[in-house]
């Protein structure tokens, strides 16, 4: 087992440099059942003193798409048939082949079978009916999915947006990067743990930093644990897909356990002990080599970790009460609320010529954005100087936070944070409505 350095120690932001293995498997394809539940979060916006205005996802589909006419675009380990705008698509394929590049990193002792002439397959739809016909309707809640039978990789745009549309892609594609080089019987928890530890990768420019924890997770993680609603782990191990599945009509029991998966995943591969070391890491890897060469998962498990579950829940309790977000995903979701107050805004006329003028009104007027998913609520900050600040609590000057003015629907919001990363806000008319979409990229 190796461990691979980053290559971007240049960047300001933490990440987490972690070898996993992939594996040369094959194995009894299993029926669709590596199925996401991508909950859709809802946005309002306040206006205080007056009441709540919903604003922002209007979900209603549209009437069945006309056959579009799919174009095929072969990257380097995909092919990928689709009707979305060839501009996003090729960005998307770009990225496909950076994350599977990132997969095979991480996962390095194990090189997954290269078959030029069998590149995985996938299928990506401007809109959902186009999404549900090649799914027969079997899985309303997803954005996307990965049919092993058909080693098919499925997503669309609508009403998930760019970002949404991404961050599927990153979690599906590595279900069915997983399913070839690890093996096809990786217990689910530990499936989706891992397909959302990718999903949560940043693209920067051409390079991937994982290991990010943005705040939505921590808030979902809390919530759970104070409802009481987390799976006891000796359960969590055992879960079978179908027990997996069944949660997933429960909508607030399945964000708790998609999250679960996810919490425990990043616990094993990042935290560290007194010396700063990755203190699981390395039976981590073992254990999911042992998955890989047969040993059953919960045989792998107590290999590696004990038959003590109750004590190493104990441990993942601790380490979650006390998890910090990223910086970098801090600063996404910063730039995230202040993207949807412009739009909602815009959506009521009103437009600024620079970021300060922006601040004002923000300061001024009191609006706070109140978001929901679940049980899970939550509102922006009062104090929105928060979201024009440093993560040390330093205001913007206009030359870190400003506006760019070539944006088709609005100008574009960029911020350079520090360091050599920049963030920088697209909109689009998408979808009926004004989307945005989340760049990161080094400052040039
Ligand atoms: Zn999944």
């Amino acid at each position: 087992m190796s461990l691979v350095p980053p290559d971007y120690s240049g960047i300001s932001f933490d990440s987490v440099a972690q070898a996993f293995l992939p594996v040369t498997g094959r194995g009894t394809p299993r029926p669709d059942s590596v199925m996401e539940y991508h909950a859709r979060s809802q946005t309002r916006m306040s206006v205080p003193p007056i009441a709540w205005l919903i604003a922002v996802l209007v979900l209603g589909w549209h009437s069945p798409a006309s056959a579009q006419t799919m174009r095929v675009l072969n990257s380097q380990h995909y092919q990928i048939k689709t009707d979305l705008d060839s501009q996003l698509a090729e960005d998307l394929a770009r990225r496909m082949d950076l994350m599977y590049d990132e997969y095979t990193r991480r996962l390095v002792d194990f090189a997954p079978p290269t078959d030029a002439s069998k590149p995985f397959q996938v299928d990506l739809y401007a809109k959902r009916d186009d999404y549900m016909k090649l799914t027969s309707s079997r899985f309303p809640n997803t954005g996307g999915v990965f049919m092993p039978a058909r080693n098919l990789l499925a997503a669309f745009l609508e009403t998930q947006g760019r970002d949404g549309l991404r961050r599927t892609l990153q979690h599906e594609a590595f279900h069915q990067f997983a399913f070839t080089a690890i093996s096809p019987k990786i217990p689910v928890w530990l499936n989706e743990g891992l397909a959302q530890f990718f999903e949560e990768g940043v693209v920067i420019d051409n390079i991937v930093t994982v290991g990010q924890v943005p705040p939505r997770r921590i808030r979902q993680l809390d919530a759970d644990m104070k409802a009481h609603r987390l799976v006891p782990f000796d359960k969590f191990l055992a879960m079978t897909d179908q027990e997996w599945e069944t949660t997933l009509a429960d909508k607030n029991r399945a964000s708790a356990q998609y999250n679960q998966g996810w919490a425990m995943v990043h616990f094993l591969i990042s935290a560290t002990d007194l010396d700063g070391e990755p203190k699981y890491r390395s039976r981590f890897i073992a254990m999911l080599k042992a998955i890989h060469n047969g040993t059953d998962p919960q045989l792998a498990w107590q290999q590696q970790f004990s038959t003590n579950i109750k004590g190493f829940q104990d441990r993942f309790l601790e380490w979650a009460s006390a998890l910090q977000p990223t910086e970098l995903a801090l600063y996404i979701e910063h730039q995230d609320v202040l993207a949807d107050m412009l739009v909602e805004l815009k959506s009521r006329g009103v437009v600024f010529s620079d970021v300060g003028q922006f601040k004002s009104r923000l300061e001024n007027s009191g609006y706070r954005l109140q978001y929901e998913k679940g049980q899970v609520a939550w509102t922006s900050e009062r104090d929105v100087k928060v979201y024009f600040s440093d993560s040390a609590g330093r205001a913007f000057t206009p030359e870190q936070l400003q506006f760019e003015q070539h944006g088709e629907v609005l100008p574009e919001l960029v911020c350079r944070p520090g360091g050599r990363v920049q963030l920088r806000t697209r909109f689009h008319q998408e979808d009926g409505g004004i989307r945005h979409e989340m760049i990161v990229e080094l400052v040039k």
